[in-house]
Order: structure tokens, then sequence, then C-alpha cells
């Protein structure tokens, strides 16, 4: 059965495989883009996630061409990495207002239809810091250990609707957020990775079109480590 299906930022990197991955799958899927091209063949809507307003036409858009939003995959998100005494209160605001905030607003919305419909599956990208922490990051890795509060919070909100709400927490993926790291830490991250090895954005790709699938129907709450062990299952 072919659903309708939002991810956000889903014009490059984890979110483009995501989309992909869905749309192989047999929904319909939008993404939300400010820079480049959405991937060929999908609903592309130009959206900010940290601004309501365009939060609130990209979904009417999307209602209008594809139907109320049955998949949420709330994947858009920033780092802006410094170490604490470094930090400005305008970075880290700025990245809780895109990756915390911005997975509420863009759920807020979603939610309404899936309520009405009494079905839905939400999906919020975190990540293994958000876990385990890292020195640099306390700004990212709080907006992604938020993201886990926020989803088992909202699994027990809409539970009874039939609604599923999962967190998929990647570890180390080849994108361009982790391109820019020095060889030096990049070898150093590896050593700490059982598997040895970055992941794929198409690795973490299928296990968010699980958590989206029928076949998941049993599962809310959870966190699923896509990390090849750095976080242990956490
Ligand atoms: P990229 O930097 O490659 O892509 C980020 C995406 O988010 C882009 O599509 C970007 O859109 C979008 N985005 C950022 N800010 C906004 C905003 N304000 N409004 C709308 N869209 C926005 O990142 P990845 O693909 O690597 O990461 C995707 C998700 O996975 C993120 O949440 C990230 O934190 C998480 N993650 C990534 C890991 C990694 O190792 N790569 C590890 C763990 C988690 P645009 O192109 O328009 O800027």
């Amino acid at each position: 059965m072919s659903r309708s299906a939002l991810v956000t930022g889903g014009n490059r990197g984890i979110g483009r495989a995501i989309a992909g991955e869905l749309s192989a799958a047999g929904d319909q899927v939008a993404v939300t883009y400010r820079s480049g091209e959405p991937p060929e063949g999908l609903l592309g809507v130009n959206c900010d996630i940290t601004d309501t307003a365009q939060v609130d036409t990209a979904f009417k858009r999307i209602e209008e061409e594809q139907g109320p939003v049955e998949v949420l995959v709330a994947n858009a998100g920033v780092s802006k990495d410094n170490l604490l005494a470094m930090m400005s209160e305008e970075d880290f605001s700025s990245v809780l207002d895109t990756n915390l905030t911005g997975a509420f607003r863009v759920a807020k919305r979603a939610a309404r239809g899936m309520i009405r419909r009494r079905s839905g599956r939400i999906v919020l990208i975190s990540s293994v810091v958000g876990l385990m922490g890292s020195g640099g990051q306390v700004n990212y890795a709080a907006s992604k250990a938020g993201l886990v509060g926020f989803a088992r919070s909202l699994a027990r909100e809409l539970g009874s609707r039939g609604i599923t709400v999962n967190v998929v927490a990647p570890g180390f993926v080849e994108t361009d957020m982790t391109a820019d790291l020095p060889e030096e830490r990049q070898a150093e991250i590896k050593k700490n990775v059982p598997l040895g090895r970055f992941g794929a954005a198409e690795e973490v790709a299928t296990a968010v079109r699980f958590l989206a699938s029928e076949d998941a129907a049993y599962i809310t709450g959870a966190v699923i480590p896509v990390d090849g062990g750095l976080g242990m299952g956490h």
C-alpha cells in the first residue's frame, strides 16, 4: 500500500537515502530541502524547519499533492561543534532549535492527521553521541538526547491511537556532516567502532524503513542503534 511519507532534509546524506528507501518500498515520498535539488521523482518542498509557518505551508502542499503524512521521518539536523568555554549561546540555541524543536514542529503538525486516522509512523533521527556524550558537542548531544525523551513521551501519548514513535541512533556515517573530520580523528573513531568502519547512509535507511513498516507495528518508544557497535546497544 502506498502511503504518504515525509523526510525532512531529504535532499542529501542520510535523509536522501531514507527517502530513496521508502520510495523503493512503494511509498509516495516528499522531502524538505533548503539547498540543492530534491531527489528526482520525489516531491520536493522548500522548507526551513526552524520556521513554524514554513513547516505548515510545506505540510499543506504535501497534503494537496499526496495526502496527509502517514510516515514522518524527522531527519534534518545540524552540528556547530566547539568546547563549552568557546561555544556561544547562539550556537547552543540554534542547534537545539533545528535538531530538537524542529522535530517538535514537524511531529506536532503530522500528529494532527495521524490522530484523526488512528494510525501513523514517526521516526526521529538521533545519534550515538546523544547517549554516549561527545566532547566539543554539548549542543548537538543535548539535542539528540532530547529526541529520546521526546519520542518516548510521544509514544506514550499516541500509542492508543495506533501511532508508533521510535528513534534511530546512527553512529558515524559517511555524509557531508562527517566529511570534514580530520583523518586522525576518523582513524581514532574507527578504532572504537567494533565493526571498524563508518556506516553508509543506506544502512541507516533500511532500519528506518523497517520501523516505518507494518512489520514494526508492535515497536514503539525504542532507540535502534545503527552504529557498528559503538554504543553497544546503549
Ligand atoms: P547532512 O549535513 O549531510 O544533511 C543535513 C540535512 O539536514 C540536509 O538535508 C539539510 O538541508 C537539513 N537541514 C539542516 N538544517 C535544516 C533546517 N533548518 N531546515 C530544513 N532542513 C535542514 O547530514 P547527515 O545526512 O549526515 O545527517 C542527517 C541526520 O542524521 C542529522 O539529524 C544528523 O544529526 C544525524 N546523524 C548523522 C550522523 C553522521 O555521522 N553523518 C551520525 C548520527 C546522526 P540543506 O541541504 O538544505 O542544508
